[in-house]
């Protein structure tokens, strides 16, 4: 088989490739920036003959993708805008989402019966509700979806993170609307992990350019004071989203399922400046220990990530590991 990965030299995008080329698959990998994509090939000498590039310059153009699906049979579309320094929410974030899901749907659609299944990631910002204190007890599902209108995703009034929640939201509806409007051949599954953190596998060329996830983690073990507060108190590893990503194209039985790949222990940043401190003779020094385990009261509710560990089959690592991989690798490169 041969997977086109869209995102493919992003964090998750990256590990998708790797854990597809591992287990034997044929990977066309989309990205901007032909260097990014040619530095990941280099870096994967053993799979040079399973592993190609196609540079797609403005993905959120309806046919761009067209000419680039010859012999693809899956679609794994991880790319979306994901910062936070942002001028215009609508503009930089909330349609190149979505039109970006159109782009790759509708080039998916023209291949007919060839593309079998479409697997996106979503996120758990396409979920959670942040407004709402939930009752004691509460566990978000799938079958939960934040709020959000889009007159206040897209409003100058509100800020890049309310943006980023209603990017995810409305690029995952546009999904769904998608296959169920156009009766698509292919089934689609989407995924909507929480913080996603891990080591990288993909070009980080500098500190400063690390992903928007790990670079709130790695915070943590630089010094941050006060320690930043999570927003969600639900994470998963990055290699254990990747292995849901591709359990979830080869899965039949996932066809048409929204998922939440999230493990279920909890995590926050004062647990992770305790492992830091504890597994690396540095961090003593650069983590201030000025912070009280669970100081800061995250919003306690249940995520319910053991569907996918039923249903497609992930285990999912300790937090421990996670921390100590990301932030010893992190620090060989700071
Ligand atoms: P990265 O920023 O590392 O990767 C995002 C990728 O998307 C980039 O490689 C980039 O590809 C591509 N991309 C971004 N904007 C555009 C655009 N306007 N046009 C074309 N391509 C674009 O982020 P992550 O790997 O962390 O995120 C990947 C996905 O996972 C996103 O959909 C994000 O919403 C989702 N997610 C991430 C979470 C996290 O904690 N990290 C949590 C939940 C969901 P290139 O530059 O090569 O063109």
């Amino acid at each position: 088989s041969y997977v086109l990965v869209t995102g493919a030299t992003g964090f998750i995008g990256a590990h998708v490739v790797d854990n597809l080329l591992a287990r034997g698959f044929s990977v066309r990998g989309s990205t901007r920036s032909k260097a990014k994509g040619d530095q990941m090939k280099a870096a994967r000498p053993q799979y040079a003959s399973q592993l190609d590039w196609v540079v797609v310059e403005d993905f959120t153009k309806i046919g761009v993708f067209d000419s680039v699906m010859d012999g693809i049979d899956a679609v794994i579309h991880v790319a979306s805008p994901f910062f936070y320094d942002t001028t215009n929410n609508e503009q930089e974030l909330v349609l190149p989402a979505i039109n970006g899901v159109k782009s790759i749907l509708s080039a998916s659609a023209k291949q007919g019966s060839n593309i079998k299944r479409v697997v996106m990631t979503s996120s758990f910002a396409a979920v959670v509700d942040v407004n709402t204190t939930p009752p004691a007890g509460f566990t978000y599902t799938a079958a939960d979806w934040n709020p959000l209108t889009y007159e206040t995703s897209i409003s100058p009034e509100s800020n890049s993170v309310v943006a980023y929640r209603g990017s995810k939201k409305f690029a995952e509806k546009a999904a769904w609307d998608f296959v169920r409007d156009q009766k698509t051949s292919f089934d689609l599954v989407t995924l909507c992990p929480p913080m996603v953190f891990g080591p990288v596998v993909h070009p980080v060329p500098t500190v400063a350019q690390l992903n928007e996830s790990n670079s709130v983690l790695w915070s943590v073990a630089a010094g941050a004071d006060p320690l930043p507060g999570a927003r969600v108190p639900a994470w998963i590893d990055a290699r254990d989203l990747a292995e849901a990503h591709v359990q979830a194209l080869l899965t039949p039985e996932a066809g048409g399922k929204r998922f939440i790949p999230a493990s279920s222990e909890p995590f926050s940043y004062e647990l992770a400046a305790d492992i830091i401190r504890g597994e690396f003779e540095w961090g003593k020094k650069s983590v201030t220990g000025n912070y009280k385990m669970g100081e800061k009261p995250v919003a306690s509710y249940g995520v319910d990530g053991e569907t996918v560990s039923k249903e497609l089959g992930v285990e999912y690592r300790p937090f421990r590991e996670t921390v100590v991989d990301l932030v010893g690798q992190i620090k060989a490169l700071a």
